[in-house]
């Protein structure tokens, strides 16, 4: 295992052909292959130009209503007992989660180029909520690509993308869920590259698209680093997030992976160990190329991905992004699983003892620092969880299954 200097990480990682590692790069056919060089050229230009980078930070002051609080949950830490659990609140960036961080950079971006249209899929409706929202804001039009199935299960955020005025083309093959809406955006996007901008809602896919949304996303940590000193006079001694496609985990982890604290990532373990019962990729996976690149993936017998699921439908991918691959391997990054029912018990307690209802997804995280708190004798260590959205989407489900959580001991 080479030992890293993270001290100069963001000039080594990702490579010129966006690797890391072996990890990463551009599996496309050669049409598409030309235009992600033209993304990437672009936005390396663009992105690091004073006024792109004042525009945004100005979208983030006054739009998003950035910086995100840093909180101390105090109640929560005493009643555990152990750790001292801080709470980074991405939920409250405007549409209540991280992932407008890295859909207004696209946004922006696309402005930039002269685009006319932003368009993406949608698996739960989470990025087509917050592009639309972008779109809107940047006055381009926008075109999401949702499987028919999914259109009928996500009724609320299908109204809000219309509300915020994107158009939903529903897709009515294969199993007409997210893997088909990919492919059905990737076909749109080849017959007109040049008025349109793919945005891709993650750390995956294609390069530059896991650094780009890296880098929209780092502003989390940078917030959280220094808002987490202000408030202790030191760094944390854990720093956790969820990791689906892996933005909000690389999002937070990038502010302190040349800090001397330990970086827990936690994958969904869904219902147990056996194929098609969770998505914890890095930890049951194995290398593999899917979306335009290499990273770990769940794969079937044929190579094809494995089915997979989640109560938490934004972490229901499986593949990861490249640069947890790499993060893996180089042991920087440890790779844990919290399974549903850790998840769900984590949202009642939050919601009870601190009054946030957290998003399933997020809520992975928190049972990871829970847990930590009730194992480790370790008194004053501070655990820094990213809290990547609100739960407001996920509260009639939750209620549905498990009622108020009379089951559980809160
Ligand atoms: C989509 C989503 C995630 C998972 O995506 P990552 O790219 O892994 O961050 C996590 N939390 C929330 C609230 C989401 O909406």
């Amino acid at each position: 295992m080479q030992t890293l200097d993270y001290s100069n990480y963001f000039n080594t990682y990702p490579d010129k052909e966006g690797r890391y590692g072996g990890y990463g790069g551009t599996y496309l056919p050669p049409e598409l292959v030309k235009i992600m060089a033209e993304i990437r050229d672009a936005y390396n230009t663009i992105s690091r130009s004073h006024r792109f980078i004042s525009e945004l930070r100005l979208i983030r002051k006054h739009y998003q209503g950035r910086p995100t609080p840093l909180y101390h949950a105090d109640r929560l830490s005493k009643k555990l007992g152990s750790a001292q659990i801080y709470l980074k609140r991405e939920d409250l960036n405007h549409t209540g989660a991280h992932k407008l961080n890295h859909c207004m950079g696209e946004g922006l971006l696309a402005r930039y180029l002269g685009k006319k249209k932003l368009i993406a899929e949608t698996g739960a409706g989470q990025h087509g909520v917050a592009l639309a929202t972008a779109a809107a804001y940047f006055g381009l039009e926008c075109d999401i690509h949702m499987g028919e199935v999914d259109i009928h299960k996500q009724a609320p955020n299908v109204a809000r993308m219309k509300l915020l005025g994107a158009n939903v083309i529903p897709v009515s093959f294969g199993l007409k869920t997210l893997k088909e809406a990919v492919d059905s955006c990737f076909m749109a996007y080849m017959k007109d590259p040049i008025t349109q901008l793919y945005c891709i809602g993650s750390t995956v896919g294609p390069h530059p698209f896991p650094v780009m949304v890296r880098d929209f996303q780092r502003v989390v940590g940078i917030e959280a680093r220094e808002q987490f000193y202000d408030m202790t006079g030191n760094i944390p001694d854990v720093v956790t997030a969820c990791v689906g496609g892996g933005s909000n985990a690389m999002g937070i982890f990038s502010g302190f992976l040349a800090d001397p604290c330990e970086i827990h990532g936690v994958e969904p373990l869904g219902k147990g160990t056996k194929v098609g019962e969770h998505a914890a990729t890095i930890t049951y996976g194995k290398e593999g190329v899917m979306h335009g690149f290499n990273s770990y993936m769940l794969q079937d017998e044929k190579g094809e991905p494995a089915p997979v699921y989640s109560i938490a439908s934004g972490l229901d991918y499986p593949s990861v992004g490249p640069e947890h691959a790499f993060l893996k391997d180089s042991g920087r990054v440890q790779y844990f699983t919290a399974t549903d029912r850790e998840a769900v018990e984590a949202f009642f307690m939050l919601s009870r003892v601190e009054g946030i209802i957290p998003a399933l997804e997020s809520c992975h995280a928190l049972a990871h620092a829970i847990r930590l708190s009730r194992t480790e004798p370790m008194n004053s260590r501070g655990i820094l969880v990213n809290l990547s959205g609100r739960g407001d989407k996920d509260m009639d489900f939750v209620i549905e299954l498990y009622g108020y959580g009379e089951d559980f001991k809160l």
